[in-house]
C-alpha cells in the first residue's frame, strides 16, 4: 500500500478529523463566552465528504481516526456516521474526544462498535462549581455520568483530559492522579496553550511539563516512567501499584515532535500537517470542485511530503504569526 511519508522520515497513520467547530460548553482556555465565530453550516464538510475523506486516507496507510471538534455530540447524526466509519476495513482504531455532557445516552451504543476502543473524556475538575467556572456552564452531574459509566466499562478505555491551568486547578493535579489508584484509567494533564480564540494570554505562569512533573515529584516518593507508544502524545508515569496510569502532554512546549505521526482535517475541510500550522490546503473546495480519488491521494502524499519538522517551524511559517484561533476551529 502506498503509504503517507514526510521528508523527515516519519510515516503518518493517524487522523484527527474535527466533526464540528460548535459546541455546548465555553470552556475558558478554549474560546470566549461570545463572539467565538462559528461557521456557517454549508461551510463545514458534510458527513458524505468525511466518510470520503477517511476512506481514500485509510488507503493510504492511516488506520487510526480520531473524532473531535468542537463537539462531536453536538452534530446531529454523529452516531449514523461513527456507525459507517466502522465498516472501513482498513480502520484499526476510532477513538472520540468529547467532553462528555451529551454522551450518556450513546453509550452503550457505542460500547458496541468494535473499532472503538477508547474515550477521550475532558475534565478539568471535580468540583461542580469550578467546572461551572471554567466551562461557563452547569452540566457538571452530566459529565460525572459519563465519567462513571466509562470507569466501569470493560470494553471502554478512559483517558481523561486535563488541561492544567495555572491558578485555576493546579491543587487538582493530585486529586486526578489518586483516581488512578483503583481505576484503570489514563490520566492525562495538558500543557495549556493560547488557542482560545482569543490570543496569548499571560503565560508567565505556564504549568509547563516540567512544573508539572516537579509537582507530582514532590507528592510522591516513588513515580516510575512507563513505555509508551513510540508516537505517543504524552511522557506516560505510574504510581507503583496504582491500576491506572498518568501522562503529562507537551502541547506548547512541543517535545514530541519527532516521532509526529498525525495529520488533521478541521470541521471545515482545512488539511493541517500540524497542530501549529495555519492550514495548507481546503480539502472541501477541492473535492467541492470535482476532485477524484486518485487527484486526493497525490495531494495527500505531496502535502504530507511537507510536514514541518516540528510544532515551531510550522509556527515560524504562519502567515499570521499570532495564534489566536479557538480548539474548537482547529479540531482538538
Ligand atoms: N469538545 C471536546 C472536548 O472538549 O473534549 C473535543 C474538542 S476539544 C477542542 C479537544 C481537547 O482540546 C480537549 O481535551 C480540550 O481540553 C483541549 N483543549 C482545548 N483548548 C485547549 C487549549 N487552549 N490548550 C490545551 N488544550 C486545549
Ligand atoms: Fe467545547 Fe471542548 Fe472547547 Fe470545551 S474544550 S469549549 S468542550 S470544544
Amino acid at each position: 500500500m502506498t503509504q503517507l511519508l514526510d521528508k523527515h522520515g516519519r510515516t503518518i497513520n493517524y487522523l484527527r478529523l474535527a466533526i464540528t467547530d460548535r459546541c455546548n460548553l465555553r470552556c475558558q482556555y478554549c474560546m470566549p463566552e461570545i463572539g467565538n465565530k462559528f461557521v456557517e453550516r454549508k461551510q463545514l464538510l458534510t458527513f458524505k465528504e468525511m466518510y470520503r475523506l477517511v476512506r481514500v486516507l485509510s488507503g493510504l496507510g492511516v488506520n487510526k481516526v480520531r473524532l473531535t471538534g468542537g463537539e462531536p455530540f453536538v452534530r446531529t447524526d454523529f452516531m449514523n456516521f461513527l456507525e459507517m466509519l466502522s465498516f472501513n476495513n482498513n480502520l484499526d482504531e476510532i477513538n472520540i474526544t468529547t467532553n462528555g455532557v451529551l454522551l450518556p445516552k450513546y453509550l452503550q451504543e457505542i460500547e458496541k462498535l468494535s473499532k472503538i476502543k477508547s474515550i477521550n473524556l475532558s475534565l478539568d475538575t471535580l468540583k461542580t462549581h469550578r467546572f461551572a467556572a471554567i466551562t461557563r456552564q452547569d452540566s457538571f452531574s452530566k459529565v460525572m455520568e459519563s465519567f462513571e459509566f466509562l470507569k466501569s466499562s470493560e470494553k471502554l478505555k478512559l483517558k481523561l483530559n486535563f488541561v492544567v491551568q495555572s491558578e485555576v486547578n493546579t491543587d487538582e493535579i493530585i486529586d486526578f492522579i489518586e483516581l488512578t489508584k483503583n481505576e484503570n484509567i489514563a490520566v492525562r494533564f495538558i500543557e495549556e496553550m493560547p488557542f482560545n480564540g482569543i490570543g496569548q494570554k499571560d503565560f508567565n505562569q505556564l504549568w509547563d511539563f516540567k512544573t508539572i512533573l516537579t509537582h507530582i515529584q514532590q507528592h510522591y516518593s516513588h513515580i516510575n516512567k512507563i513505555d509508551s507508544a513510540k508516537s505517543s502524545t504524552s511522557v506516560n508515569f505510574k504510581i507503583p501499584n496504582y491500576k491506572g496510569t498518568f501522562g503529562i502532554i507537551p502541547a506548547f512546549t512541543r517535545t514530541i515532535c519527532n516521532d509526529c505521526n498525525r495529520i488533521r482535517i478541521t470541521s471545515t475541510g482545512m488539511f493541517k500537517n500540524c497542530l501549529f500550522d495555519e492550514g495548507v490546503f481546503s480539502v472541501r473546495d477541492f473535492i467541492r470542485n470535482g476532485a477524484s480519488d486518485d487527484d486526493l491521494k497525490e495531494l495527500f502524499i505531496n502535502t504530507v511530503h511537507h510536514k514541518p519538522e516540528n510544532g515551531f517551524v510550522a509556527e515560524q511559517n504562519r502567515k499570521n504569526n499570532s495564534i489566536s484561533e479557538s480548539m474548537s476551529n482547529i479540531g482538538g
